[in-house]
């Protein structure tokens, strides 16, 4: 009898998959819902060392993420950027008080749960015979079914079409982990994968998909201006839509800031949907027209910060490091 593809697929997960995740050792929905969200822009390697962890002692339950200030949430996720997964993570724990509801389809009423997010907590939390399409999975059905334009919907319909309703859990962790290690973007090795012949798009795997048009990021030149008075420093709540709900130094159109500060040094930080060039100012004869919230530095330590406003603390703060 022919070995199908998903068989071979589950021989190298047998082999080679990463059984000993901590999401894949537990079936608990909000565990396994976290580290979703966290892998989505942000490398396994990343994740595991420096966020996964630390988040799950402050917030050991989801019941626990409903009953915080989304403040407190958004400090764990402090260097892991892209927050609004941390705004959503804190809006879905209120939206269902802590307890996420058990199908794909109650989840993907949660804020910022999409139909992949939902499917990987379903499968893997309840065992629900799902297929995941995440930015790995994607990447796979492009280069398997030699696919050149990037269709969703299309995607999904492929998705099915491969999934091993037999292993659904084994077939998507061995999705996922193939699509990390063997199927990777740039320089995917083609010779160790599992799918050998019957992958269409092995010849050229990068002619799958089709790249993306990117536009060139725009630059947001800038003014920080640090204002102190006896000791506190004015900072207020981003309300721009990356940004939002972290603290911040005041920024100003370059130049629009009349008076002679002191000047402090100048910061670079490249953003994903722009980068900030800012010249950094210290003033503690003027005071801000806007309405500011005055911190001492312990203060500003516990608040949640952008990495440029971390890099404006070196120049008050030398032990504060990006
Ligand atoms: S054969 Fe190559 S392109 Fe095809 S799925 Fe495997 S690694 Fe990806």
């Amino acid at each position: 009898m022919k070995t199908t593809p998903q068989q071979l697929l589950l021989a190298w997960y047998h082999t080679h998959g990463r059984h000993d995740l901590p999401w894949r050792t537990t079936n608990d929905p909000y565990r396994i819902y976290l580290s979703e969200i966290m892998l989505q822009q942000t490398q396994v390697k990343t994740v595991l060392e420096r966020f996964y962890f630390p988040f799950l002692e402050k917030f050991s339950t989801f019941n626990e993420v409903a009953c915080a200030e989304v403040d407190d949430v958004l400090k764990m996720w402090e260097g892991l950027g892209y927050y609004t997964r941390a705004r959503n993570l804190h809006a879905a724990a209120r939206a269902c008080q802590g307890i996420l509801p058990a199908t794909a389809q109650e989840l993907m009423t949660l804020p910022g749960i999409g139909r992949s997010t939902a499917h990987a907590i379903a499968a893997f939390a309840y065992r629900e015979a799902l297929p995941i399409l995440d930015a790995n999975v994607k990447r796979i059905l492009h280069r398997y079914y030699a696919l050149g334009e990037r269709d969703e919907k299309q995607l999904w319909g492929y998705a099915y079409d491969l999934f091993d309703k037999q292993h659904p859990f084994e077939y998507n962790q061995a999705m996922m982990d193939l699509g990390s290690l063997v199927c990777v973007g740039k320089q995917p090795k083609c010779d160790e994968c599992p799918f050998g012949k019957h992958c269409k798009g092995r010849a050229e795997p990068l002619r799958y998909p089709m790249a993306k048009v990117t536009k060139p990021k725009p630059i947001r030149v800038r003014d920080i201006i640090l204002f102190e008075r006896e000791g506190k420093f004015a900072l207020a709540q981003r309300k721009e839509r990356f940004l939002s709900g972290l603290w911040g130094f005041a920024q100003y159109e370059k130049g629009s800031w009349g008076y002679h500060s002191h000047y402090l040094g100048h910061i670079t930080q490249h953003y994903s949907h722009f980068t900030l060039e800012a010249d950094c100012y210290h003033e503690t004869h003027n005071d801000p027209q806007e309405e500011f919230e005055w911190f001492s530095l312990e203060e500003i330590g516990r608040l949640s910060l952008s990495r440029a406003d971390h890099k404006v603390l070196q120049w008050i703060h030398p032990k504060e490091k990006d």
